[in-house]
């Protein structure tokens, strides 16, 4: 195995080992191009690629005074349709 960046560089290879573990303590190869840990990347990769949680958002609406009755009875109906009395 390549031991230093250099010889695998030399070598045209993508990785190389040095045998001591990185900042982070893992004892995995290092990239020629970046001398980041393999672990290291393929850790910061999935954390950005991880999709987003969902979110709840509180958002604030006006309703004109003229439809809130409306409202209120399309409500009490979805209610009742929701919770059907015994
Ligand atoms: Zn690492």
């Amino acid at each position: 195995m390549i031991s230093t960046r250099k010889d695998a560089r030399d070598a045209k290879l993508t990785t190389y080992f040095t045998g001591k573990p990185c900042k982070r303590g893992h004892d995995a190869p290092r990239y020629v191009n970046s001398g980041n840990c393999v672990v290291c990347n393929k850790l910061s990769n999935q954390s950005y690629y991880k999709p987003l949680e969902p979110k709840t958002v509180r958002i604030k609406i006006t309703i004109p005074h003229k439809h809130i009755r409306a409202i209120k009875a399309l409500a009490a109906a979805f209610c009742a349709l929701e919770k059907p009395t015994p």
